[in-house]
């Protein structure tokens, strides 16, 4: 049903821009779709013709993607996905062809060099250069950050939910340093390079952080993005920060 509901979004142009939402079986605790709604929808407002791709981890990764979307998840089924998408290597050709990533918790910390889940180290895909370990407690709740300059993002804002630390090496920067929150390891959040971007913040990350669907849109079109009406994200943005701030 929903690669049927997909696949009428654009009629199918083979021009179109295509968003890959991998692993929904595995990666999908926290209502990750609603990252894929908004990467639609906020092309689709600026005439963009989209083509939304649901890829579950029986099924081989297109490597012809413009954007691949993965999700958080719990330790068994991250273990898997880790193991399949590193089998399959359709995301490395696409990465290594320039598309665009978005990472969400379980996700990043899976495109690192290697991560723990239930008490065992397992390899990662060695996307990114970074590696996650456990920390004392898990990281609940509200994540504050201020981006890294060289983004143009404004202050990001997520709720987080892991029991990882995540410790980056020289190949990726920081999305943001961490003003309230864990993050990665209380200081940064998150990390990128070129057109990869992975952060701890959960399934509403793009409802919160609408900047941060534009950057990767962005990154995948090359286009400068029209401004869209983001009163209600601006809406929901304020309180959250003000929900934080006022403790
Ligand atoms: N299993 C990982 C952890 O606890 C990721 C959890 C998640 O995706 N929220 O660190």
């Amino acid at each position: 049903a929903d690669v049927a509901a997909a696949s009428h979004l654009d009629g199918g142009s083979s021009s179109a821009l295509r968003i890959v939402w991998l692993y929904p079986d595995l990666l999908s605790t926290y209502g990750d779709r609603g990252n894929l709604l908004i990467l639609v929808r906020r092309a689709q407002v600026r005439g963009l013709a989209v083509e939304a791709i649901e890829v579950r981890s029986d099924q081989a990764v297109p490597a012809d993607g413009d954007i691949y979307l993965l999700g958080g998840g719990e330790d068994g089924p991250q273990a898997l996905a880790a193991q399949r998408l590193a089998a399959d290597g359709g995301l490395h050709r696409a990465i290594d062809r320039g598309a665009a990533v978005l990472a969400i918790c379980a996700g990043y910390q899976l495109l690192g060099r290697s991560f723990f889940a239930k008490g065992a180290k397992y390899p990662g895909l060695e996307l990114l250069d970074l590696d996650s370990d456990r920390g004392p407690s898990r990281a609940v709740g509200e994540l504050v950050g201020e981006p890294d300059p060289a983004l143009g993002l404004p202050t990001i804002t997520g709720f987080e939910n892991h029991g990882g630390r995540t410790h980056l090496g020289p190949g990726v920067r920081p999305l943001a340093r961490v003003s309230a929150g864990i993050g990665n390891d209380g200081t940064t959040e998150g990390a990128w390079r070129d057109k990869i971007v992975g952060t701890y913040m959960h399934g509403p990350a793009l409802a919160r952080n609408p900047a941060l669907a534009d950057l990767v849109l962005g990154w995948a079109t090359g286009a400068q993005l029209t401004p869209v009406d983001d009163t209600w994200p601006g809406r929901l943005r304020s309180e959250r920060l003000g929900a934080v701030r006022t403790g």
